[in-house]
């Protein structure tokens, strides 16, 4: 038997991710997994599997880590939109030759019926907004502070945690994750006669829904690109990831 993988540190925050630490944890169930989390949402998945939260102190506290608990590979499968712990781990894994794999999610691409602006942050996004529309803000948590001071506008705001700052007192807030049903999201953008919807290219199937919903009302978009990152070695499926762990593990015993 050949292994020469001791101990995986998987950066999670996705779905993607807690697919990824379920599988690892079946199929190669003698290797180390650590979950780590960043601990922005407070309600957190039990995976059933050694779970860390919070960062690490930055590229220096990750190289720690890596040392001092014997990481060999670390599998970031972090949001497409988590640039700096992205970052981070390509610079923590140069330093202590670990091996490094990113999930990527392929990016989603404008159909027909969609009418999309792209722009290259949520502040442009913010900037980009015609005057007084009415608009379904999925950005997140962290990015809402950018749009506030957008209070000519109405806006819905989704996320799944509270903001931090109050938003404007004419703004209707929901703490939800995504929905997955077009209906659902079709009904929403009907209820609060929204005319424009500000979201990340995030990607995958798990938030699409809201798009879908978007195209059949003619509800046009606003479509922030991704982040650029480093270099490195992509996957851009979990099971792309589990075929890369592969050629560490010999899976024959
Ligand atoms: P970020 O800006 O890239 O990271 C900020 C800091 O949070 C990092 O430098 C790191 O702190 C810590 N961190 C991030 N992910 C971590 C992880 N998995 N384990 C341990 N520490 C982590 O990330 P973010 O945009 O704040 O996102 C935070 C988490 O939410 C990520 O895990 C991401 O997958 C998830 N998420 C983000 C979005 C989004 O749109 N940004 C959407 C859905 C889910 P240190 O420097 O101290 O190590």
């Amino acid at each position: 038997m050949t292994r020469t993988l001791d101990h995986i540190l998987l950066l999670a925050g996705t779905s993607e991710a807690r697919q990824l630490a379920k599988s690892i944890a079946q199929r190669f169930a003698a290797v180390r997994l650590t979950v780590s989390f960043a601990g922005v949402v407070k309600d957190l998945p039990d995976l059933g599997v050694p779970t860390r939260v919070g960062g690490f102190g930055g590229v220096d506290g990750l190289v720690s880590y890596l040392q001092e608990e014997g990481v060999d590979l670390i599998i970031d499968a972090t949001h497409p939109f988590a640039a700096q712990m992205s970052r981070h781990a390509v610079d923590a894994a140069g330093q202590t030759d670990t091996h490094l794999i990113r999930l990527e999610r392929p990016i989603w691409h404008e159909v027909d019926g969609d009418t999309w602006q792209h722009v290259a942050s949520t502040t442009a996004a913010a900037e980009a907004l015609p005057e007084k529309s009415r608009a379904f803000l999925s950005v997140g948590r962290k990015e809402i502070d950018k749009f506030t001071n957008r209070d000519d506008c109405f806006a819905l705001v989704r996320m799944i945690e509270p903001p931090e700052r109050p938003l404007p007192d004419h703004w209707h807030l929901v703490l939800e994750r995504p929905s997955k049903s077009v209906d659902a999201e079709r009904h929403l953008l009907k209820h609060h006669k929204i005319t424009h919807l500000v979201t990340k290219n995030s990607g995958g199937a798990s938030s699409y829904a809201k798009i879908e919903a978007a195209r059949q009302l003619e509800v046009p978009l606003l479509m922030i690109k991704r982040p650029a990152l480093p270099d490195a070695n992509t996957a851009a499926s979990t099971a792309e990831v589990l075929k890369f762990i592969e050629q560490f593990v010999d899976c024959r015993d």
